[in-house]
């Protein structure tokens, strides 16, 4: 099986070769040709622990491996690094059930995708033959920075340069990035806000390319951002987990149904959600949980994509998002066709908005349920869940927790709903404090304090102690010495 564009079938390309390019050529995405040409008996999947789900769904979905060769970069990317040995979690949560995808090295569900990116990327490139460093730039609001310097933190072959908008991030956030070790990581605070980082970022993969500015210093820039299949794949396997933990936990019969409620920003984690239900996992509904940003919400219910409308900065700063990226893939997946695909993005580039025919709506809708919910909502659900269930979540699961119950409420005749949370409630202290009813004033670093003293609930390893960590890193630029900075750090050879 090859890859393709969304957006053209004639650009096609190896699994590996996917992964080491990021983006199609036109601008689309890469992609299989149909979902329905992905070899896997889900069944047997299902007896195996994580490790080993990973490595069947990673050779399944990304033929460039054998499962032999994927069993070793599954084990690179994990042994040791998560919390609990199954990765990921599920814990029983009155009548629903929660993933919880935030056990690994920096409290957030990216660690399960960017643990294992960076050994798929050094695979790609033997694969590929190309002899070149990797050099990944991101630009990040928070958390994904973070996530990705951990991911890629010594391995060899690699290096990763993050940007952050100074001042735009959580002390938090900036403390656990500035605080990275690992000799090929660096991260740099950029003045100006984050739009301002991804469009700097974005111009230097322009003008290195368009330039060949790299010429000699033998490396090749790369993204970790979402869009990659290689972020994608490893996603899928948290689905096949939790569908076995609930057969092994008596919540369901094997072959029974199981609803999914996804938090959503980029569509990453749920369409991950709907290629394990297209490779036979009996998942019923996929339930899109938005915030403010309720674009998707809207589009699933009419079938109008329109990110014409208000920006809101929510206490879910993660699913703050207005273009949806991935959902480029899934247009295609259910339609086949790239023509009205490249008609759709171009439309969505041009107006800000497009419509999709009614039989397409109608597909979506059978699989995907729409909801959404602000922030006195989200706050009242994590008091909610915390007083009737003792189970104290963060704002991004008290959004699909909401939107969880809402879907309940409206279609009596549900499966068992599995709630994926996909953040610590320590990486959101101060909106967490707030849900539970307590003040919280002052700085972060107390706040974190505080929700432990009130809650008992054990703070994550890597969020202890910050305060205290020599900061590594401390560069201050401009937007416009970037590509100065990222020319002048390629051809370092000690960072
Ligand atoms: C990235 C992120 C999301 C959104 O996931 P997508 O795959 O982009 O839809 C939700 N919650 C948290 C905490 C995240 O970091």
């Amino acid at each position: 099986m090859e890859y393709q564009s969304t957006r053209s079938a004639d650009c096609r390309v190896s699994a590996a070769e996917a992964i080491l390019e990021g983006l199609a050529p036109d601008g689309g995405l890469f992609t299989m040709p149909s979902l329905g040409e992905v070899s896997l008996d889900w069944r047997s999947v299902l007896t195996l622990d994580t490790q080993g789900m990973a490595r069947e769904i990673l050779a399944a979905l990304l033929p460039s491996f054998t499962r032999e060769e994927a069993a070793p970069l599954v084990d690179r990317a994990y042994a040791g690094k998560f919390e609990t040995e199954d990765l990921t979690p599920c814990v029983p949560v009155g009548e629903d059930t929660v993933l919880e995808l935030f056990r690994g090295p920096t409290s957030a569900f990216k660690d399960v995708a960017l643990s294992l990116l960076p050994h798929l990327m050094t695979a790609a490139r033997e694969k590929c033959g190309a002899k070149e460093e990797i050099l990944i730039l991101t630009a990040t609001s928070g958390d994904t920075g973070k996530a990705a310097m951990a991911g890629f933190c010594d391995v060899p072959g690699t290096r990763i340069i993050v940007f952050y908008p100074d001042g735009g991030v959580s002390a938090v956030q900036r403390a656990q990035m500035v605080t990275q070790e690992g000799s090929n990581v660096c991260v740099c605070a950029v003045r100006g806000n984050f739009d301002d980082a991804q469009t700097g970022v974005k111009d230097i993969f322009a003008a290195v390319t368009a330039g060949d500015l790299l010429h000699g210093a033998n490396v090749r820039l790369s993204s970790a951002n979402s869009i990659n299949i290689g972020r994608l794949a490893p996603q899928v396997v948290y689905y096949f987990r939790a569908y076995a933990d609930m057969v092994n936990s008596g919540r369901i019969r094997c072959g029974d149904r199981m609803d999914c409620c996804v938090p959503t920003g980029n569509f990453g984690n749920i369409l991950a959600g709907y290629f394990a239900r297209e490779l036979g996992l009996p998942i019923g509904r996929l339930v899109c949980a938005s915030n403010a940003n309720n674009v998707l919400t809207d589009f699933l219910r009419t079938g109008c994509y329109d990110r014409n409308r208000p920006f809101y900065k929510t206490v879910s700063p993660s699913m703050d998002i207005l273009v949806s990226s991935n959902l480029e893939r899934l247009l295609y997946l259910l339609s086949g066709d790239t023509e009205a695909v490249r008609g759709w993005m171009a439309a969505l580039r041009t107006t800000g908005t497009f419509q999709v025919p009614a039989a397409l709506l109608g597909d979506l809708q059978s699989v995907f349920w729409p909801g959404c919910c602000g922030d006195e909502d989200t706050k009242c659900a994590i008091g909610e869940v915390y007083r009737r269930h003792g189970y104290l979540c963060d704002t991004h699961t008290a959004v699909a927790w909401h939107v969880a119950q809402q879907y309940k409420a409206a279609c009596p005749g549900h499966a068992p709903v599995v709630i994926l949370s996909t953040a610590s409630p320590y990486k959101f202290p101060a909106a967490v404090l707030e849900g539970l009813g307590a003040d919280a004033s002052g700085d972060e670093f107390a706040v974190i304090d505080r929700l432990h003293a009130l809650t008992g609930v054990p703070v994550p390893g890597g969020l202890t102690g910050l305060a205290d960590r020599p900061e590594r890193h401390q560069d201050v630029i401009d937007r416009s010495d970037m590509l100065d900075y990222v020319l002048k750090k390629a051809v370092e050879k000690e960072w």
